[in-house]
């Protein structure tokens, strides 16, 4: 048996203005180009991925294994047609020289210069080249599922948890499926539904409500065996594109006759709580003066707007400047994007004194942002690689690459800049710098939901601090033109949705 085990992960903020190309799915390690073959296992192989268990749930079988792609990049603007014809090129060349199982861990938000569907596109391409090969599929909570996605992949399974700690289990799930459906010659049938509406971000996690029962109901159905493979998706709201919207797909073998019911009842109470998934950020400078009048630490503030997880440059200090301007001391933060400070500082070297700009380097036409960044004055405490595995609970394992990165002390602030995008999920963005984030008063990170991964366990207290950016709750200052309308709550109107869809898959 031979099988083809790809990663392909993209989440694309239209709104962004930071550009993807293929070199930006490099993962790090001072390559170019997406790793393959060894190289890509070596990378994602024994971190808590998808694609680690797809490779896992193949090689228990004895299949051959052969790895075309491993394409991972943070969130971003579009995806150039290249990079995308790059990778696209990768997954179909190595499956056109014949295979019986493909293994797909993808992520279901991914929009290039020419495809709103990204994913659709790239399993349309598979499927013109072979019609008929048993495809499992993975894909992120924050999909915005399609018809392209549903009718071409044999099974698809999503995430149950934001943040997303169930990478590995939700590889498992697809490729569990997809053998049963192979090894019992089954023919199944996917349902599935979108909803018109674009939940907040920040309330979408299946740790809590409005989520969390309608996650739960899905979770009970597979576990139970009434259907074989139940996935709810948030959505991601930050795609101007058609298809950006809440969706439930089920997959039942052809002789099940709850998948219908099924979809229909977890859209009925996810439609029946869309009041519930708004969230009202609160005024910036109020968020700061709650954090101020706190005593027992760390507090951490969550500085949601510009959070490079979801296409956010990571540089835009607002929030930074706000705590210094109320007077909060014994800060950590980080790490911001900027590539010319780190210079500046490696350049100085440790011990040194420095002034500099930090961040703000990033004009964001698409809200009319220009970039903020600050004057600081202090001493490069530390200059690293930028580069620690993660210990914590999301993407366990994986090898971080910052790039250089440097800290910058102040009386106040232990600031860490990198060159390298990244949303702190994991301590060790701090702690591979010699900062103790458990000592700290205020810990500021760029996050809205995943830095609960790491940090949720030492916080006294969180505080979502509304920093503006592309990733902001505040949807009026997104300009939507491609978006299906109606859609709640941007039209308040928006009717109740339509009808389930079914697509047959014979085996
Ligand atoms: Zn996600």
């Amino acid at each position: 048996m031979r099988c083809v085990v790809a990663l392909v992960q993209h989440e694309t903020n239209t709104f962004s203005p930071l550009p993807t190309p293929l070199s930006a799915f490099a993962g790090g390690s001072g390559r170019t180009t997406p790793p393959k073959g060894d190289e890509a296992v070596d990378q994602y192989g024994s971190a808590d991925f998808a694609f680690a268990a797809m490779l896992d749930a193949a090689k228990a079988r004895g299949a051959e294994v052969s790895v075309p792609i491993a394409a991972y990049a943070e969130p971003s603007g579009r995806v150039t047609d290249a990079a995308f014809d790059a990778i696209a090129t990768a997954v179909c060349n190595e499956i056109a020289t014949g295979c019986d199982a493909v293994l797909l861990d993808l992520h279901g938000a991914m929009v290039t210069e020419t495809f709103d569907d990204g994913e659709g596109e790239l399993l349309n391409r598979i499927r013109q080249v072979d019609a008929k090969v048993p495809i499992g599929v993975a894909l992120d909570f924050h999909t915005n599922l399609t018809r392209d996605m549903a009718a071409n992949a044999t099974v698809i399974d999503g995430y149950r948890t934001y943040p997303h700690v169930d990478m590995y289990q939700t590889g498992e799930r697809a490729a569990r499926s997809l053998f049963r459906i192979m090894d019992e010659n089954l023919s199944t049938r996917t349902c599935w539904q979108t909803l018109p509406m674009l939940t907040h971000m920040i309330r979408q996690t299946p740790a809590r409500q409005p989520m969390k029962d309608i996650m739960d109901l899905a979770i009970a159905a597979a576990d139970s065996g009434r259907v074989m493979n139940t996935s709810v998706f948030g959505g991601f709201p930050l795609a101007d594109v058609p298809y950006a919207a809440f969706g439930v797909l089920i997959i039942e073998p052809e002789d099940g006759n709850q998948g219908e019911d099924l979809v229909n009842d977890l859209c009925r109470m996810a439609w029946q709580r869309r009041a519930d998934f708004i969230f009202e950020p609160e005024d910036l400078t109020r968020s700061v003066e709650r954090a101020a009048g706190l005593t027992d630490y760390p507090v951490v503030l969550a500085d949601h707007g510009d959070n490079c997880g979801a296409g956010g440059s990571a540089d835009d200090l607002t929030v930074l400047e706000e705590m210094l301007r109320q007077g909060l001391a014994n800060i950590a933060a980080g790490p911001v994007w900027d590539p010319e400070a780190v210079g500046q500082m490696v350049k100085v070297g440790e011990g040194a004194s420095i002034k500099l700009h930090v961040g703000g380097k990033t004009v964001v036409p698409s809200i009319g942002q220009t970039g903020h960044g600050l004057q600081l004055e202090g001493v490069v405490a530390k200059i690293t690689d930028g580069r620690f595995a993660i210990t914590g609970p999301m993407q366990t394992g994986l090898v971080v690459d910052l790039g250089r990165t440097a800290v910058l002390e102040t009386p106040v602030l232990e600031l860490v800049v990198s060159e390298e995008r990244w949303e702190p999920y994991d301590t060790g963005c701090f702690t591979h710098a010699g900062i103790d984030p458990t000592q700290k008063n205020y810990i500021l990170l760029k996050s809205r939901q995943h830095f609960r991964a790491g940090f949720e366990g030492l916080a006294r207290h969180i505080i979502l601090a509304a920093g503006p950016g592309v990733c902001g709750s505040d949807y009026s200052q997104f300009k939507f033109s491609n978006l299906t309308r109606p859609v709640y709550p941007i039209d308040p109107g928006t009717p109740t949705p339509r009808q389930v869809c079914r697509i047959e898959h014979s085996g």
